[in-house]
């Protein structure tokens, strides 16, 4: 259940965030969850229902996208979206990657009950 501690901290982020902008109510908050984190999005949704009961994320709406899995081949540069099972390149078929993407997990964004937003994002 390592679901538990990272949604702990996402609601204190949420909350936090929420109280600096002199917010009310959040609203929703838009989650970004790598493909290679492991997180199960409903367990993330189920440990976020129960953590955020009595605080002001209480009842807000969970969106939470996955972010597939990216990596950038070291030898030719190629940028490609890659399989758990299969991180060669497509390209050389080089070994030699960087991840680029896969392994975030953040708050994308919030909506919360006024007065202002954070990031200066609107509601999309
Ligand atoms: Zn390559």
């Amino acid at each position: 259940m390592h679901e538990l501690a990272i949604t702990t901290s996402l609601l204190t982020i949420a909350l936090d965030q929420a109280r600096a902008a002199g917010a009310g109510r959040i609203v929703s908050i838009r989650l970004k969850v790598g493909e290679l984190t492991g997180y199960v999005p409903e367990a993330v949704e189920t440990n976020f229902r129960a953590l955020s009961a009595g605080t002001a994320a209480e009842g807000a709406a969970l969106l939470i996208e996955r972010a597939p899995l990216r990596c950038t081949c070291r030898a030719c540069g190629r940028e490609y979206p890659a399989r758990p099972d299969d991180f060669t390149c497509p390209d050389c078929r080089g070994s030699a990657i960087t991840i680029t993407g896969g392994r975030e997990m953040f708050i994308e964004s919030m909506e919360v009950e006024s007065p202002v937003t954070p990031q200066g994002k609107g509601p999309s």
